[in-house]
């Protein structure tokens, strides 16, 4: 895959890129990143990135001609550029989801546009760019750390980086929430592990921490079941009955 980040500050990614999992995937060719300079495709001499907006108001608004050439140099670059999804990052755009994570992890080529200031014209976004994402309803100074989330949540789910079962038990990959977490020590400050994790029996636990993530969805998102259809519903709470059962006995 090959990530191409078109941002007026590519200094901001020099630590989150040289750290941790993206730094093995880079270092494993896992993933191509390559950061663009914005001001590198501008004509003055200021390097100017951003105008005043037409009809007044506050801030400065960055300029359409820089992202168009900035995207044209970076399709001249790639051989199949139906491959690129080109995405804007924006507070009006759809909500970054595991699902959508998944889709984009699933393509060849993505162009990742940060925006600054007041905004990007409205111009790159009519004409350049296929979707706008969203990281959450707050409003950041750029699209720089949402840029980061997006690759950090994308490139963990490319074959290869991480151990497949830890993917396909986290929270959202199920439809639930993950189980809670103990390492050792057994006991720390009188808090224990509960004792079914240390009891070796694997059907058991399997289905503790089946009953732990069923119950914690639907205490802190119950939203999430709603996404579930009638029937899986049904099965979740005739699970839920059972195994609360059990625990009981
Ligand atoms: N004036 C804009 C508005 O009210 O919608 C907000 C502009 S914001 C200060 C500057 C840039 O940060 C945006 O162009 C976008 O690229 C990025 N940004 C800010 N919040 C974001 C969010 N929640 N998700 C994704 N990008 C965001």
């Amino acid at each position: 895959m090959r990530i191409d980040i078109i941002t007026a500050f590519p200094g901001m990614f020099q630590s989150v890129f040289g750290e941790s999992m993206i730094k093995r995937c880079l270092e494993k060719g896992l993933v191509n990143i390559v950061l663009n300079d914005l001001r590198d495709y501008t004509a003055d001499k200021h390097r100017s990135v951003d105008d005043y907006p037409f009809g007044g108001g506050p801030g400065m608004v960055m300029k359409p001609e820089p992202f168009f050439e900035a995207v044209e140099a970076v399709m001249s670059q790639v051989a199949e550029r139906g491959a690129a999804r080109v995405i804007l990052f924006s507070p009006q755009g759809s909500l970054l989801t595991q699902k959508k994570v998944r889709e984009l992890s699933s393509l060849k080529h993505l162009v990742l546009i940060c925006g600054h200031y007041e905004g990007v014209d409205e111009r790159v976004r009519l004409a350049l760019v296929q979707e706008e994402i969203s990281i959450g309803d707050y409003v950041l100074t750029g699209g720089e750390l949402p840029a980061m989330v997006l690759v950090d949540a994308v490139v963990r789910l490319l074959p290869g980086t991480l151990n497949e079962a830890s993917l396909q038990e986290e929270s959202f990959s199920t439809g639930l929430l993950e189980y809670p977490q103990y390492t050792r020590p057994r006991e720390y400050r009188g808090l224990k592990v509960p004792p079914i994790l240390l009891s070796g029996d694997h059907e058991k636990i399997r289905r503790w921490r089946r009953l732990q993530s069923v119950k914690r969805t639907l205490e802190r998102r119950p939203d999430m079941l709603q996404e579930m259809s009638p029937e899986e519903l049904a099965e979740i709470f005739k699970e839920l009955e059972e195994l609360e059962r059990e625990e009981a006995e």
